[in-house]
């Protein structure tokens, strides 16, 4: 995967901007509040996604215009297409992809392909386990794209459940339609937890080799799926799935009385241990970036060997709170990738013999 171009306009403080990226490290500086985050922001949103700063469509709208607009080439497999996409006002996003305008948004989805660390994905250690669920929930669509719809099914049935254990707290005249929900439910959670347990297992010797490498095997990694409903092995879906329903049977009483369902793998985490020490309580800060950082490089890794080239990396303000081993083997190991880093050194470029530097200023 790789940019071949990025043209912006009105695009937050970007008001008018042109930049044909190298096939290898590009790298971008500038004092503090110029645009470096917002350019990484404008080439994510070409991955159909959100921006990874949680901002709002409409934030995306310079202040004071009336739109948005970013074009953006970029080639996969030897094959080049154009994207655009305008923001309205209202933040409504329209797609056009090679010149032909889409019904929806989603036109998207899957055509570029890209994995971003920016501080805030600090929050994958820090925060709860929400994030760490999202986290999973994303990747694995970002390699199954059907894995969408999939977690879409499990929140509706849980909705639909939930409001019935609502129900059933105040008067249990339609108890027994809980059984129906119940098996559907379980269905659903098997797919999720199957889906997810492959995927942490397939992300844990990746992430634990990227950790290692950090600390120049000073320390270690472990990552572990932890599920709120304990099943066996659960060899096949369907035999997971009878598990997964047998749980919630005997669950029934409790979650009758919480008025919701109190377990699934919407309650679920992901454990992420280093020495053996759980990294939210007890990791320091280069810690918990170097973490992250093993979790987003291993997510990189895991999309190569699916898609079979390489995404593209976005790295905003990666290199702060890093020792210069860590700093050192964080570029090394992207080397071989098209890369975009911020930063606010202007040596940067030179030390890490960058295929471009970009200069934002005002
Ligand atoms: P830092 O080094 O501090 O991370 P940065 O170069 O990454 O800085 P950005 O986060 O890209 O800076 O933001 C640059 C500026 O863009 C901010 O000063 C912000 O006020 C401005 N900005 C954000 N949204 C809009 C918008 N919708 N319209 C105009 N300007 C905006
Ligand atoms: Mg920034």
């Amino acid at each position: 995967m790789r940019v071949r171009a990025v043209l912006l306009q009105n695009y937050r403080n970007l008001k008018n901007c042109a930049v044909e990226p190298s096939a290898g490290v590009n790298v971008i500086c500038g004092d503090n509040a110029q645009g470096k985050t917002n350019f990484l922001e404008s080439m994510w949103i070409f991955t159909g996604g959100r921006s990874f700063r949680g901002a709002k469509d409409r934030e995306l709208v310079a202040f004071g215009e009336h739109f948005a607009k970013a074009f953006f080439t970029a080639e996969s497999f030897g094959r080049e297409q154009n994207l655009q996409v305008a923001i309205t006002p209202g933040g409504k996003r329209e797609v056009t992809v090679n010149k032909v305008p889409q019904e929806s948004a989603s036109a998207l989805v899957g055509r570029f392909c890209a994995v971003v660390f920016s501080p805030v994905h600090l929050a994958l250690v820090k925060e709860g386990p929400g994030v760490r669920r999202k986290f999973l929930d994303t990747a694995i669509c970002q390699i199954q794209p059907k894995y969408a719809k999939q977690i879409l099914r499990y929140n509706h049935i849980l909705s639909q459940r939930n409001s019935l254990l609502r129900d059933l707290k105040k008067s249990n005249k339609f108890e027994s339609t809980l059984e129906i929900w119940d098996e559907k439910i379980a269905e659903c959670a098997a797919t999720l937890l199957l889906k997810r347990q492959t995927f942490v297992g397939a992300l844990k010797p990746s992430a634990a080799k990227f950790y290692e490498g950090l600390s120049a095997g000073r320390e270690t990694m472990s990552l572990q799926y932890r599920p709120s409903v304990q099943t066996g092995p659960g060899e096949t879906e369907e035999a997971l799935k009878w598990e997964i329903f047998k749980k919630f049977e005997q669950l029934r009483q409790e979650d009758i009385a919480a008025g919701f369902t109190t377990r699934g793998p919407h309650r679920d985490d992901l454990e992420i241990k280093i020495n053996g020490k759980s990294a939210r309580q007890f990791s320091s800060q280069g810690q918990q970036r170097s973490a992250v950082l093993a979790m987003k490089l291993a997510k990189a890794e895991l999309i190569q060997r699916k898609i079979g080239e390489p995404p593209v990396i976005l790295l905003d303000d990666v290199l702060s709170e890093l020792d210069a081993t860590r700093q050192s083997y964080l570029l090394n190991s992207i080397a071989e990738k098209q890369v975009f880093i911020t930063c606010c050194e202007r040596d940067l470029g030179k030390k890490l013999a960058a295929g471009a530097v970009f200069t934002v200023e005002q």
